[in-house]
């Protein structure tokens, strides 16, 4: 089982002190369950990974930004990795500390750089020459200093989703080596910039301690040279990317992780740099469930199919990524049902398209209005819900302890059309 679940004495789920069972008649299904105590959990094992050392770690938001993660967060005096403007925005307004949000991405706006420019972040962490140029002419515009680290491809495979790697070579992410060096002495050089660090982030779910100790010496050679030739490197930024036990993988501790990274910093001469990572699936990943009801059972030939009442619109990793998510029952079948053998089924929604499946070939006693629970779906799970279909996005609840509060409300019909221009209803027509 889980850390924060567990089946009460009446056989059905509890995740911390709340029955699932209670918060689907409550709230509905779909529906997104974090728990508190497993995020905060997870949250603090980075921190004790990095204890004696200089370290800030940021939450990497696009893995759940929900305001009232990002605030409880924020309470414990997290950093934050911020990818899009909106982000930021999310960030600022649960009053997270913008001294200690870095700032990655390829694209980022005038107006995106303009603004984190304004709130004073931590770090742009600079992804091509025509970014640091743009944003050396915002920052001289308006008179200031952008602080930056270039960020690396250090074509380093992180053996992930070829969706998720972004660390080899023929990734659009990150500088060339030369590259990079070139923009930090060019930013050293410059009077509206600051070089600040070197950043790398390799991809996501990874799976092994190598990649990230490699990432570190990449780094760490990098800052040697730097530092070399007169340039100081304060932090050396190694991304996000611990993965989490989906199903059988097996994944180092968060300790082991900074106990690694921790050797290769002693191996080194040089003066230690602060260290940062931006773990999000780690932290969030295994602190969210989503709770669905099976609608239909359907049988043919050659598949027994669970049509269950969330789909790929409100949980996309299965279709986008093959991934696989573990999907319990909520209430154990009773014994007469447990007599029966079990049986592999198609776990379904409702979209119209082949590739809309929560998870295949699972050993299920499914009954129709039974609920389901897809476990660890904290990260990137409601971030990347959509409205296909015209379907509302899902709801989301927060449990804490015995409480379960709703930190985001289910989408009504209203809110499909509400940022398109229509017709006022037509008077009196029947629809039927
Ligand atoms: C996505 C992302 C992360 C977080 O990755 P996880 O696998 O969720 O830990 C960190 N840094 C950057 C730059 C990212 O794009």
């Amino acid at each position: 089982m889980r850390p924060g679940l567990q089946r009460g004495e009446d056989g059905s789920l509890y995740w911390e002190e709340v029955a699932l069972e209670a918060i689907a008649a409550r709230f509905g299904t779909p529906c997104y369950v974090y728990s508190r105590a497993v995020l905060e959990a997870n949250w603090r094992a980075f921190g004790q990974a990095l204890e004696g050392r200089p370290h800030l770690v940021c939450f990497a938001v696009k893995a759940n930004s929900n305001l009232a993660v990002l605030e409880l967060l924020a309470r414990l005096g997290a950093g934050f990795d911020v990818v899009s403007g909106g982000e930021l925005e999310r960030v600022l307004r649960v009053g997270g500390d913008p001294a200690r949000v870095v700032f990655a991405g390829v694209g980022k706006s005038r107006a995106e750089l303009e603004r984190a420019l304004e709130v004073g972040i931590r770090c742009f962490n600079v992804e091509s020459g025509a970014e640091l140029e743009r944003l050396e002419e915002i920052a001289a515009a308006h008179g200031v200093q952008a602080p930056i680290a270039p960020r690396l491809n250090p074509d380093i495979d992180a053996a992930t989703h070829p969706y998720i790697a972004t660390g080899l070579r023929d990734s659009k992410f990150g500088l060339e080596r030369r590259q990079a060096l070139h923009c930090y002495r060019h930013a050293a050089a410059a009077p509206h910039l600051r070089p600040i660090g070197l950043a790398c982030h390799i991809g996501s779910q990874v799976l092994d301690l190598k990649p990230f100790r490699e990432t570190l010496k990449y780094l760490l050679q990098l800052a040697d040279k730097l530092r070399a030739e007169g340039l100081e490197v304060e932090h050396l930024d190694c991304g996000g990317g611990l993965g989490i036990r989906y199903r059988d993988e097996q994944i180092p501790a968060t300790a082991e992780l900074g106990r690694a990274l921790g050797a290769v910093l002693d191996e080194s001469k040089t003066p230690h740099p602060e260290l940062l990572l931006e773990p999000g699936r780690a932290v969030a990943g295994p602190a969210g469930l989503l709770l669905t009801r099976v609608e239909y059972l359907k049988e043919t030939t050659a598949q027994r199919f669970a049509i269950v009442d969330a789909a790929m619109n409100d949980l996309l990793r299965p279709a986008l990524y093959n991934a696989w998510h573990e999907i319990v029952e909520v209430r154990a079948p009773d014994p007469n049902v447990l007599a029966k053998p079990e049986q592999t089924w198609e776990v379904v929604g409702p979209i119209c398209e082949t590739g809309d499946l929560l998870g295949s070939g699972r050993r299920l006693r499914p009954a129709p209005g039974a609920l389901l629970a897809v476990l660890d779906t904290g990260a990137y799970g409601a971030v990347m819900a959509s409205n296909y279909n015209s379907r509302p996005r899902p709801c989301e609840v927060l449990v804490d302890g015995t409480e379960a509060r709703l930190v985001r409300r289910r989408e009504t019909t209203e809110d499909l059309w509400r940022t398109e221009p229509h017709p006022p209803k037509a008077p009196g027509r029947k629809h039927n």
